[in-house]
């Protein structure tokens, strides 16, 4: 089990990277970690990502109070909490506005991995989950709605979530959904992609986890 202080290193050093990888511009997106005593770690409000320190980070209670009132939590701590609270396997949250991964969300068009195994077995269904106006429960309440069946989440008309055990699992989740959408979205420029057909689906259910 990793420390608070290895855990708010680590989340750090993810905001650095998705604000490097472009999945975050300005103040978008926010990242969250569940720490031992099932407080949560999360981005403050209205701060680049990518000129994080670990001061910056904010310790919240599962209602969304932060540990000092002088920092503001992210104003989407509400998805946070609520993943948190309706998954107890979850241990990180990431949320990013990642290019392609968007495109498909803002234009409704369900991200469908079928043609990639690897993904697939990592990914799984990838529900679309209708709109709900940004930092409030209205959008906490849609994401509840698809939670359980899933690992990772476009959100109509504004971005992408992805849940994991620790931070690392979350934040390469993100990698991979927008990997995958780039792909899609390459894909069909040349006619769409090719779902793998249900033996070779069976197949790999089968054979379980060999990304
Ligand atoms: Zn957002």
């Amino acid at each position: 089990m990793p420390t608070p202080w290895q855990i708010r290193k680590r989340l750090l050093e993810v905001c650095h990277l998705a604000a490097r990888k472009g999945y975050v511009a300005a103040y978008e997106g926010n990242f969250s970690a569940r720490l031992p005593d099932d407080r949560i770690l999360i981005t403050p409000s209205r701060r680049n990502k990518g000129m994080l320190t670990s001061e910056d980070l904010v310790v919240i209670d599962q209602a969304g109070h932060p540990q000092r009132a002088e920092l503001a939590p992210s104003s989407e701590f509400r998805l946070h909490t609520t993943i948190y609270a309706e998954r107890s396997d979850v241990g990180a949250v990431a949320h990013g506005h990642p290019p392609y991964s968007t495109a498909f969300a803002v234009s409704h068009h369900k991200l469908c991995i079928d043609c990639m195994p690897e993904t697939l077995v990592e990914l799984g269904n990838i529900p679309l989950v209708p709109y709900g106006t940004p930092g409030t429960h209205e959008l906490s309440d849609r994401l509840r709605d698809h939670l359980h069946s899933a690992q990772a989440f476009l959100l109509a008309n504004h971005g992408a979530v992805t849940v994991g055990a620790d931070v690392d699992e979350a934040y390469f989740r993100l990698e991979m959904l927008e990997q995958a959408a780039r792909i899609l979205y390459y894909a069909a420029t040349l006619g769409g992609a090719c779902s793998l057909d249900p033996a070779a689906k069976e197949k790999l259910s089968r054979t379980g986890n060999h990304t």
